[in-house]
């Protein structure tokens, strides 16, 4: 028997929610019957059937949207389908994102016992006031709650998102979110800022926002850097921070440049050194799914990387890691000026960047590109 040493991460996209949130671009339908949801279950499993591959699964993420709005039975098939067509990794990591008020203790239960074991709960602000700006539809004491059901259902492995450099939100507004999420004893937190994204509600009114200029915003930055790093987080990407141990391993595997196969509307793939994606459009996902991915809107259209774009893509991605990227002469040259300025170290041979680094990650990583 031939074993294959390769592993690859799986990504089941559910781009289902209740309602749009007034920053949000992802690709996700709002108030979709149940009969779409059912049409789009059965083709995500008759996607997962037809996929085979013999690498181990080492981490599997269902992402959206918000997952349980397309119902945890749903879920649960799915999940069945990919256990049984894969091999998943003993330890492989199986992450579910939910929102507040989108599963209840018993469909945690249920979810935790057929085998998920993380899970990603969007908090976003412990401000009432800011939650409603950003259109969520819950108030902090639900988070609160629902947070205490993920604990009670036996999830150990937890994380939760925030956005800061919101609307009018003071420095002050922004420590009481982060103390209310470490007080939790969440042990993964993620924290992004607000971009205003073409198409959403939010980029229609954007000259009413009265959003924090942008020393202002990196000023936020540092300071929430600082806290998080006061109470034992480690910061291992630029808007990741985690207790020992409790890293994504599923966006580790991403930025290690690891493979991963993506299913569902919109699901982004790099497999056999080909990146491609599935069409972001339900309906038309759901009358091509028996093609898998070798439709012509997809796998068959693209390029293998090059040598060349395979470097430049272990730069970009490692780059936005602590781990960084091992570096050579060329490298030392290129980036000896960040290193002057503070924006960057090099330690054993690694080149990464330092909290003011990580603030302008972009246009670092495009000049060590050139
Ligand atoms: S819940 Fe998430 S995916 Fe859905 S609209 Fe809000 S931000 Fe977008």
């Amino acid at each position: 028997m031939v074993i294959s040493l390769k592993t690859i991460s799986i990504y089941v996209h559910i781009p289902f929610c209740r309602k749009k949130c007034n920053y949000c671009s992802f690709y996700s339908l709002p108030d979709c019957d149940d009969g779409i949801k059912q049409q789009y279950t059965d083709a995500l499993i008759r996607q997962i059937k037809a996929f085979e591959t013999d690498s181990s699964i080492k981490s599997i993420y269902f992402g959206g949207g918000t997952p349980p709005v397309l119902g945890v039975k749903r879920l649960l098939a799915i999940f069945e389908e990919i256990k049984s067509s894969f091999s998943l990794a003993e330890d492989c990591e199986i992450t579910l994102e939910v929102n507040p008020r989108s599963v209840t203790l018993d469909e945690l239960i249920m979810l935790r016992e057929a085998g998920f074991n993380r899970i990603s709960m969007g908090m976003q602000s412990a401000d009432d006031n800011e939650l409603a700006v950003l259109g969520r539809t819950y108030t902090n004491a639900q988070y609160e709650y629902a947070m205490r059901s993920v604990s009670a259902a036996g999830f150990v492995n937890i994380s939760t998102d925030i956005i800061f450099a919101l609307p009018e939100q003071t420095k002050e507004g922004l420590v009481k979110t982060l103390i209310t999420a470490i007080n939790m004893n969440i042990p993964h937190i993620s924290v992004y800022s607000l971009s205003i994204e073409g198409g959403t509600p939010f980029y229609y009114k954007r000259d009413s926002l009265c959003l924090p200029d942008e020393d202002t915003e990196d000023e936020m930055y540092y300071l929430l850097c600082d806290i998080m790093q006061k109470h034992g987080y480690m910061h291992y990407e630029i808007s990741s921070f985690s207790r020992e141990g409790y890293e994504s391993r599923h966006n580790l595997h991403y930025w290690d440049c690891g493979e991963y196969i993506g299913f569902g509307a919109a699901a982004h793939s790099f497999y056999n050194g080909k990146r491609f994606s599935n069409i972001a459009d339900v309906g038309t996902y759901i009358a091509l799914a028996d093609e898998c991915f070798y439709s012509p809107t997809d796998f068959n259209t693209q390029p293998v990387l090059s040598d060349i774009e395979k470097a430049g893509e272990r730069i970009m991605l490692g780059l936005r890691t602590s781990k960084g990227i091992k570096t050579d002469d060329e490298l030392i040259r290129r980036s000896e000026k960040f290193i002057n300025n503070g924006y960057a170290v090099i330690r054993d041979g690694i080149l990464s960047l330092t909290d003011k680094g990580y603030r302008i990650s972009n246009s670092i990583i495009a000049e060590l590109l050139v």
